[in-house]
């Protein structure tokens, strides 16, 4: 039996097709920018982007902390969610490595809105508070359940930071799920954002990288920031290699994984061990057990099914959906879903 891994859709292995695209990647010392593959990549994004550059980091993590360093200075302070990554899931980077601090706010599944935005501005001429300078979003939402905030609300969002002069940057490590789902365009969020992170490990299926976006005002500086974060790689155009392959074939079939994690979250509804699901729009499922006391058999039921979920503690489940994840797989998972007994 195959094992059905939905705890992150982090855990793919690349396609006979991708493994191939790396295998052939035309190279060259990317830290001397003489990698024509990961220039290729980076020339698809900011086009892509309708912005003026693109620069490759191994992860996620590092294209945000480096945005963060762009657009801050020590002692000032960004606005973000509570639930944001870059307040809970990189390592403190936002404090350790721009000493810069967070006003946290209570969005809505990991959304926040203009007017919250507005009130969390601390008054510029109020020398006692730290000086707001960007604003961090997310979208879509990772703790939130890859919720997808709506355009206008981020046009709104715009607006407020052109009156307060405060940078915008986009946490997009699932931008593409956002696309996909609402069909937009990325050249919409290229006019709305000064900088934008996308990964390309998470549904696109790549080994690892993610891609900082954003116009020559601000990137000039990108690439020495990479550096002193140790994120200068060499011959790093197979791994490029491999997110082209998949910008050109794995972005529409996202719509495959919001289609069965919606048809998951579906199956949940109807069981009576199950107490919330909370909505679905792209391929993340967040649910809670009818009883918290529960959480221990359900995932043992699971794991002698070979089945593994996350439990985000405090009685959060999460399941996330992929290109690994087949059809032969779902099925196998729905049923079970309907013979767990707790
Ligand atoms: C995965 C993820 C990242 C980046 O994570 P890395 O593991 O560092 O690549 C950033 N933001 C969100 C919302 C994510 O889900």
């Amino acid at each position: 039996m195959k094992e059905i891994d939905l705890r992150s859709d982090t855990v793919t292995r690349p396609t006979k097709e991708m493994l191939q695209a790396i295998m052939t990647a035309k190279v060259g010392d990317d830290v001397y920018k003489e990698d024509p593959t990961v220039n290729e990549l980076e020339k698809k994004l900011a086009e892509m982007f309708g912005k003026d550059e693109a620069l490759f980091f191994p992860t996620g993590s590092m294209t945000n902390q480096a945005a963060i360093k762009l657009h801050t200075q020590p002692g000032e302070q960004l606005i973000c969610d509570k639930w944001a990554h870059v307040y809970n899931y990189e390592g403190g980077g936002v404090s350790f490595n721009s000493g810069v601090s967070c006003k946290l706010v209570d969005g809505d599944r990991g959304m926040i809105t203009a007017e919250q935005v507005e009130e969390s501005i601390n008054p510029p001429d109020f020398y006692h508070s730290p000086l707001t300078t960007l604003v961090c979003l997310e979208n879509t939402t990772n703790k939130g359940g890859g919720a997808c905030y709506d355009l206008e609300e981020i046009k709104k969002i715009r607006q407020v930071c052109n009156k307060h002069e405060l940078g915008l940057h986009l946490d997009g490590a699932r931008l593409f799920n956002a696309l996909v789902k609402k069909g937009e365009s990325a050249k919409d969020y290229g006019k709305l954002f000064d900088t934008i992170s996308v990964c390309l490990s998470k549904g696109l299926g790549t080994p690892m990288g993610s891609v900082l976006i954003g116009d020559s005002r601000l990137m000039k500086n990108a690439i020495r920031i990479r550096k002193v974060l140790g994120g200068g790689m060499r011959q790093i155009g197979f791994m490029a290699a491999a997110g082209v392959y998949a910008l050109e074939n794995h972005v529409e079939r996202l719509a495959k994984d919001h289609q069965r994690a919606t048809e998951i979250a579906e199956v949940l509804e109807e069981q009576k061990y199950v107490g919330k699901v909370e909505p679905v729009e792209t391929n993340i499922v967040i649910f809670y057990l009818e009883n918290v006391s529960m959480e221990e058999s359900f995932m043992k039921q699971l794991a002698d099914n070979d089945i593994r979920i996350s439990n985000m503690g405090q009685g959060k489940l999460r399941i996330v959906t992929h290109l690994d994840y087949t059809q032969e797989m779902h099925e196998r998972f729905l049923e079970t879903l309907h013979n767990i007994e707790l």
